[in-house]
């Protein structure tokens, strides 16, 4: 690789003209640690993008999609099929709400995002509601980037660059550090958050709504855990308007709450949920879009065309995706790595308020194995801690004026301690 020629690639949601000074390569990885181009371990205190739950390179999944390289990697998603999609449908299914049935499968969270707005769309015009075009989200959320995912969206430092997208109304986020600064697991205060769900309603009409789509807990916004009550009110509200309600589960799905999905963590019913990441951990992409029984009913008993539903990538369902995500999902259950998610949860929750003691962090934001800390430093400032924590061999993720952190679940006790202790040193370091 020659440096001279950095610019030759463009990199995603990265200061690109700083990085390529100073470049953090990574050569292969194994189990929590990546390598680097200087031969250096890094602890990955982030499951790489959320996405690595079962540790890097994890020797059942390397297998299975060496093998299915070797077998067929590639069959023509439309109008043909091959079993192992179907298995993995059924695989997928077996740890859903018994009412989430029907999966179609995407290449990303994104394209999971919008193919479920697309999905939810569909379905309000098949069953004969087609003034419901308007999709609500939430501010402070993130759904990917796609124009769909970018208009729901409300982180607005990602949007503020593309000045047509589509219309979407938002709702209040749910981050509240006044009333529950340093909250442990769930916070206290803030279900009436919920109203701002029936005021969008009032305003724009019900008849006139097809969806919310929502994180359970805003990952990429840094880790709002939402409070007691708030997603059963949303709920409700939703029902009793005939709204769809998309949970995005992208990163929360696959175990990351100690639950397979959210939705079970916080007992509440969805119409459709958007999944990704931890399905393949990330061995390749794939993602997935999981729709109840009500809504795949509403779409394919209403059709009046063959084609129930006219979307689809050239790569859903891709065969060498399938076997990675097969196997992930057979490593989780063998392992019992979701009931680890819960072992290590306290744990995890009490080291990370140690980071308390430092004055510059306003609050800290935990559940199950996923965390976050706020700080009132500049965002400059919190990217610095970033790379003084890479420094010393780290890998955290940085974003605004927090940084989140979320192990992949083989993580052992002493490596979550060493997490903590290396973000508290570049701390004080980056403050003395
Ligand atoms: N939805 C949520 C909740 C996410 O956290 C993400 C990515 O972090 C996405 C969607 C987009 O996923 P991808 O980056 O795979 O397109």
């Amino acid at each position: 690789m020659n440096k001279e020629n950095m610019n030759k690639l463009l990199k995603p949601f990265t200061p690109n003209r700083d990085f390529n000074k100073d470049p953090r390569l990574f050569v292969s990885s194994d189990g929590m640690y990546f390598t680097n181009d200087k031969g250096d371990k890094v602890l990955d205190a982030c499951s790489a993008l959320w996405c690595c739950s079962l540790g890097h390179n994890h020797k059942k999944v390397v297998e299975a999609i060496k093998k299915q390289a070797e077998t067929m990697y590639f069959s023509p998603s439309f109008n043909f099929g091959h079993p192992l999609e179907y298995e993995l449908a059924e695989e997928i299914t077996s740890i859903t709400p018994k009412n989430l049935n029907h999966v179609f499968f995407t290449n990303s969270g994104s394209e999971s995002v919008d193919s479920a707005l697309k999905m939810a769309l569909a379905y309000q015009k098949a069953i004969g509601q087609g003034s419901r075009t308007l999709i609500i989200g939430r501010h402070s959320s993130y759904h990917g980037v796609n124009f769909g995912g970018t208009s729901v969206g409300g982180l607005l430092g990602v949007k503020k660059d593309y000045n047509n997208l589509i219309k979407a109304v938002h709702i209040s986020s749910i981050l509240d550090i006044e009333k529950n600064a340093f909250s442990k697991g769930i916070p206290k205060y803030g279900k009436e958050k919920a109203k701002s769900l029936q005021e969008a309603i009032n305003t724009y009409g019900a008849e006139n709504i097809a969806a919310l789509i929502m994180e359970p807990v805003a990952g990429s916004g840094g880790v709002h855990v939402p409070p007691i009550g708030y997603l059963e009110e949303i709920e409700k509200i939703c029902k009793a308007n005939g709204i769809l309600l998309i949970i995005d589960e992208v990163i929360t799905g696959f175990g990351r709450l100690g639950t397979p999905f959210a939705v079970q963590k916080f007992n509440i019913d969805a119409d459709i949920i958007t999944l990704a990441k931890g399905l393949t951990n990330g061995a390749i992409p794939m993602g997935a879009v999981v729709a109840s029984d009500k809504v795949y009913d509403g779409l394919i008993d209403n059709a009046k065309m063959p084609m129930e539903f006219l979307h689809g990538y050239t790569y859903s369902g891709h065969p060498m995706a399938c076997a990675a995500g097969f196997a992930s999902l057979k490593a989780y259950k063998e392992e019992k790595l979701f009931d680890r998610v819960l072992e290590l949860e306290d744990f995890w929750q009490e080291e990370i308020h140690k980071l308390k003691k430092h004055k510059c962090i306003t609050d800290i934001r935990n559940i199950g194995l996923m965390g976050a800390i706020e700080f009132s430093l500049s965002p400059a400032e919190v990217f610095d801690i970033y790379k003084q924590c890479f420094k010393n061999s780290l890998l955290v993720r940085p974003n605004g004026n927090t940084i989140a952190m979320s192990p992949a679940f083989i993580a052992s006790k002493d490596e979550i301690k060493t997490m903590i202790e290396i973000l508290s040193d570049a701390i004080d370091y980056m403050q003395s």
